[in-house]
């Protein structure tokens, strides 16, 4: 059977219809789950049919039975975790990525994905102003993207202090010291277990978060052997970014791999307006971002930055006989990421920086940290609330006095589900943690959000529920 166009359109057809209806109802729904994963289980599960089924019913029944368990992630009122949504060029990329089906591990197998994925590479690396021989794989996520960097750092450290990593492994190697800031993000650690690196040293930070330069360079002071150093460009809490240059340049002074991992922060490079709290970002030797956050690409999709090509190739390349392979040029997508088989994901982040242009690109990240500091603004404003960051990106941490008022008007304001935002912890306090990732929010929304924390404040301070 020649898998011809009638074979897929109905199909096709009403998934089309569903994701748009799903997109309008956004703005007014819930924006919270209105069901349970173990009602859902029952309403997906029963006994597998034994006869084949009509996909376009298919598509049907499953666009039914999601419904009330989806939450509006794509909502211009979403402001929980560090959360994207999903640009129209991206999402309409990301589907032809589905429908053309390249599996994106070779430049000679797929050229098309490839090229793609190369241009937004440079796109990329330009926008960032980091160095533009850098090799940009793309990984699933933040968390993958700082494993790709932190095991280059791997490689190169014990390189340099001459073991054979790929011959001997990681047992009887020289210890590696991992030196991360006190509020490194949770993924910086699950990446260095994965490498076999154990936990690493805290470095103590600022109120902000920020790593504190004196504390890193005593800490490089007492290490003998081979160091990585993990800073971090945008606090999950505060946004905040550790002093690049002075950090980077101690760092090197001591022959450690800089990695930053700049899941969200990573992006303030691209505006003037954060050219001091970058400043020196580009001297690292890895960095991590997300495309699927501040870029506002679909799931799931990372970017992993290495300076030096040819030690991320030592870690991630292959050369078995039944690839087909160039004996020179750019080393393929699989050699820089941990995956063999894998999706053009990065041919979204093409369209998505094609259609936002240099100038759009500057203005997304410029407008989420200006809507970052109105609601700041706003919320500071209403009886008891206090802002407790620096506002100085795209997050905000906020308290309303005792610890149980600030969970009450948290989960009040979650459970009116006008607009979601998460409950945290931050230095010893429960907390309500704003982020703003969506590139369609706007003033509108803001205000809808300081009204929505209003009322919950009114709500807990007059006893109801
Ligand atoms: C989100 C985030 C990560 C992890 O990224 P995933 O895409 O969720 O894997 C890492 N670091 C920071 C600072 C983040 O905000």
């Amino acid at each position: 059977m020649a898998p011809s166009a009638d074979l897929y359109r109905d199909a096709l057809n009403r998934a089309e219809g569903h994701v748009l209806d799903w997109l309008d109802s956004v703005d007014s729904r819930h924006v919270g789950p209105i069901t349970t994963v173990e009602q859902l289980t029952d309403a997906f599960g029963g006994p597998l049919n034994d006869e084949p089924r009509d996909p376009g019913a298919v598509v049907d029944e499953l666009a039914r039975l999601a419904e009330p368990g989806l939450m509006a992630m794509p909502s211009g009122k979403f402001f929980g975790w560090v959360i994207g949504g999903t640009l129209p060029a991206a999402l309409g990329a990301d589907w032809m990525v589905s429908g053309w089906d390249q599996n994106a591990a070779m430049r000679l197998a797929t050229p098309a994905t490839a090229a793609a994925e190369e241009a937004a590479g440079r796109w990329l690396l330009e926008l960032l102003r980091l160095p533009a021989a850098s090799a940009v794989g793309f990984a699933t996520g933040g968390t993958t993207a700082n494993f790709v960097g932190l095991a280059a750092g791997r490689q190169f450290v014990l390189e340099q202090a001459g073991w054979d990593l790929e011959a001997e492994g990681m047992s009887g190697a020289p210890k590696v010291t991992v030196l991360v800031g006190e509020e490194r993000h949770t993924s910086v650690d699950m990446a260095l277990r994965y490498l076999g690196l154990g936990r690493g040293q805290n470095v103590a930070a600022d109120e902000q978060g920020r790593i504190l330069p004196d504390a890193l360079a005593e800490a490089l002071a007492a290490v003998d052997g081979p160091v990585i150093v993990a800073l971090q460009a945008g606090n999950l809490h505060s946004g905040a970014f550790d002093p690049m240059r002075e950090c980077i340049e101690l760092a090197h002074a001591s022959g450690a791999w800089v990695h930053v991992d700049g899941a969200f922060g990573l992006w303030a490079a691209v505006s003037e307006e954060w050219q001091d709290a970058t400043d020196g970002l580009e001297l690292a030797d890895s960095w991590a971002t997300d495309a699927h956050k501040t870029l506002n690409v679909p799931y799931d999709c990372g970017v992993a930055i290495v300076s030096r090509p040819e030690v991320l190739e030592r870690v991630f390349g292959a050369r078995p006989a039944y690839l087909i392979q160039a004996d020179d040029g750019p080393s393929d997508p699989f050699a820089r990421v941990p995956e063999f088989s894998r999706r053009a994901r990065g041919v979204p982040v093409w369209a998505a920086l094609r259609q936002l242009g240099r100038r759009g690109a500057i203005e997304l990240v410029e407008r989420l940290a200006a809507n970052a500091r109105a609601l700041a603004a706003g919320i500071a404003e209403l009886p008891g609330a206090e802002v407790l960051n620096e506002v100085v990106f795209t997050q905000v941490s906020l308290a309303f006095g005792s610890e149980e008022r600030t969970r009450a008007i948290t989960q009040r304001l979650i459970a009116d589900g006008a607009v979601w935002m998460s409950g945290s912890n931050w230095r010893g306090r429960d907390i309500l943690r704003i982020s703003v990732s969506n590139w369609s929010t706007d003033s509108g929304d803001v205000a809808a959000a300081i009204e929505a924390v209003a009322k919950a404040i009114q709500a807990v301070d007059s006893g109801g529920d």
